[in-house]
């Protein structure tokens, strides 16, 4: 196989990587070679993936540091772990919103220094976070969820702009809409895939893997002079907030 990614025996760490994108991420890396670590607070789905896994809830610092001790230094980190909770702002339990943010943020910080002081040591690294179109387009109902990508986006240039000098790139990916265990219900619901496909200048929904090559070409040598980057993965769906309101004469795509 080529090596074309430049990936084989790098170490990658994947949180997440039990389900959805960061299990594709994490089989991608693998087929291209590198020495993937699955984490995920859940790891029974990674049985017979052929993947290590490690347990580690993301959300708490000393599980962490743990999981660091347990697996040592490493090249690349994947921060696709997540969750969503459905809520409006202004009555959003604090708790609820808390509970989000300490994965959805909070854990990503705390997975990417514990990583970056290895990558510092081994010369540098990259790392990759899962973000959304969320994080810089409003959604009803995204609780806390869409203020923890829009956050998420700017912790990745921080972190971009402190450790490029130890040769450490971070990036974000922003999904557009993925066919994951996370979004499974909405999909079944009568007509919701149709209408999804429809939105999307590519004509379908995202599937892990759309997003997983993204990721992986990110992680890889290949993007040595992009970081601080936000790269969205939405089939150009984002683009095309003009032909959702009427203009009289200009009707058709
Ligand atoms: P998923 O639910 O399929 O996978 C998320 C994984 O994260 C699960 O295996 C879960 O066990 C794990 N996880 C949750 N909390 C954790 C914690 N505290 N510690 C360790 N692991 C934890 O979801 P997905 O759709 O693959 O989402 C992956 C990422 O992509 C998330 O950050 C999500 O916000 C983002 N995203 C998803 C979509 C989409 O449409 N599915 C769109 C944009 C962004």
């Amino acid at each position: 196989m080529s090596d074309w990614l430049g990936l084989r025996g790098r170490r990658a760490v994947v949180t997440g990587g039990g389900s959805g994108i960061g299990r594709a991420a994490a089989l991608a890396l693998a087929a291209a070679g590198a020495d993937v670590i699955a984490v995920d607070r859940d790891i029974a789905p990674l049985d017979g993936s052929g993947l290590r896994a490690e347990d580690c809830d993301i959300s708490s610092e000393s599980a962490v540091e743990a999981l660091a001790d347990r697996i040592g230094p490493c090249d690349i980190v994947v921060n696709a772990a997540g969750i969503i909770r459905p809520g409006a702002l202004v009555d959003v339990e604090i708790a609820d919103w808390d509970a989000l943010i300490s994965v959805n943020l909070t854990g990503y910080l705390l997975v990417s220094r514990e990583f970056a002081r290895g990558m510092t040591e081994r010369g540098g690294g990259s790392l990759v976070h899962v973000a959304s179109i969320s994080g810089t387009h409003a959604q009803a109902n995204s609780g806390a969820y869409s203020a923890s990508k829009a956050a998420l986006i700017v912790m990745s240039q921080q972190l971009a702009l402190e450790l490029g000098p130890q040769g450490i790139r971070s990036n974000t990916v922003s999904p557009g809409m993925v066919r994951t265990p996370m979004t499974e219900e909405y999909y079944q619901a009568p007509g919701v895939a149709e209408r999804r496909d429809r939105a999307v200048p590519i004509g379908r929904v995202a599937m892990p893997d759309d997003i997983a090559d993204v990721v992986a070409f990110l992680c890889s040598s290949r993007a040595r002079y992009v970081t601080g980057a936000d790269i969205v993965v939405d089939g150009g769906f984002t683009t095309t907030l003009m032909s959702w309101v009427p203009r009289p004469g200009f009707e058709g795509s």
